[in-house]
């Protein structure tokens, strides 16, 4: 049986890779769409076959509450965006897909999860890499101990980003630069490889073009102490192509993969020779996860509060950078 989607949002990532995904998808499939742009409607309707009826727009969004056809809502806007669109999908009485970042502050990842469970509805965040296999591979070699204790996470991402005129510069409609978009990635790798939340964690920022990032970050740095000791170094930029990574270092040798967060192409190193998987489409794995999740009603493994968990850390390095100094996070 399946469980049906709704995109809301068809820019770049729905348009390139959710739709496309959607075709190989066995148990989600795409029969609605939520847009702005009405020149869109017909391109989908044609290209989709989506009926007019489950064509909506962000005014009408809410009048999904009558809509049985559709079962979830794929949140795909700005990341500004996210929390009004779960919030209103999960009083429409629709489960909620959201992507990453999963909002601006760990205070809007509350009120998110706050309403989904008002309204008994499962939220899960567009955590693509942890249904990928190369970081499932890194995942299990850091749970068995294969090489011994872990000691040391290095992990970074970032690209050089170009229109300067997009959403992703704007502060409020990005909530933060290179950390919200792509930084977030790093850091969870260093939380999944682990398997620990940081205790502590500090940061810096370096700005060449002031101008461009007026309201958003260019380029940070970061380290964030886990309560086994085990340290993390982390970078993440707008600056420049290349970074994308993670590599953990344990007692008797390495693991890591590089390119780590890509669509495609992914390739896993460790001490002892490569790791092999094929690469596998991230975002069906995860869209067919989430559709099995309430077929058989279990929650997520990428759930509301695993978005939050990120979030929390994500404020604490913009602290820190604020004030200058540590910030000491308490454990759950
Ligand atoms: P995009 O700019 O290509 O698309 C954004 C869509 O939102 C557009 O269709 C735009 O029309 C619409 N929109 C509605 N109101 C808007 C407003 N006020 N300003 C700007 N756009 C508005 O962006 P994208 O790359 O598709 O990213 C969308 C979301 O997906 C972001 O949260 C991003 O972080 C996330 N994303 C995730 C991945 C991943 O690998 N999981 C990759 C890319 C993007």
């Amino acid at each position: 049986s399946t469980v049906n989607f709704a995109l809301v949002g068809l820019g770049s990532l729905s348009t390139n890779q959710i739709a496309p995904a959607l075709q190989t998808t066995q148990h989600a499939k795409l029969v609605g769409i939520v847009t702005g742009t009405p020149a869109k409607e017909k391109i989908w309707a044609d290209k989709y076959g989506i009926e007019q009826q489950n064509i909506y727009n962000y005014d009408n969004f809410n009048k999904l509450s009558e809509n049985e056809a559709i079962d979830v809502v794929y949140i795909v806007l700005p990341n500004g965006m996210h929390k009004e669109f779960t919030v209103r999908g999960a009083k429409a009485g629709k489960h909620v897909l959201c992507e990453k970042p999963m909002a601006n502050t760990s205070a809007e990842c509350r009120e998110m999860i706050a309403a989904c469970k008002e309204n008994d509805r499962k939220l899960a965040i567009g955590y693509r890499c942890q249904f990928e296999p190369h970081h499932q591979h890194c995942i299990d070699l850091a749970r068995s101990e294969k090489f011994g204790s872990l000691k040391a996470i290095e992990a970074g991402f970032g690209f050089k980003i170009g229109n300067p005129n997009q959403w992703r510069l704007d502060g409020k409609l990005a909530g933060g630069g290179a950390m919200m978009d792509v930084g977030v990635y790093a850091l969870q790798a260093c939380r999944y490889i682990s398997g620990e939340e940081p205790v502590s964690i500090s940061a810096q920022e370096t700005k060449t073009d002031p101008v461009k990032f007026a309201e958003v970050d260019e380029s940070i740095t970061w380290t964030m102490k886990m309560p086994s000791g085990v340290i993390c170094y982390c970078s993440t930029t707008y600056a420049f192509n290349g970074i994308n990574r993670y590599n953990a270092y344990a007692d008797n040798g390495w693991f890591g993969l590089e390119p780590a967060y890509s669509y495609k192409g992914i390739k896993g190193k460790t001490s002892k020779g490569p790791i092999e998987h094929e690469n596998i489409d991230q975002f069906a794995a995860e869209m067919d996860a989430f559709a099995k999740c309430i077929l058989e009603d279990r929650e997520s493994t990428v759930p509301g509060e695993e978005g939050l968990r990120d979030m929390v850390c994500v404020d604490a390095i913009y602290e820190s950078i604020r004030t200058g100094r540590h910030v000491e996070l308490p454990q759950a």
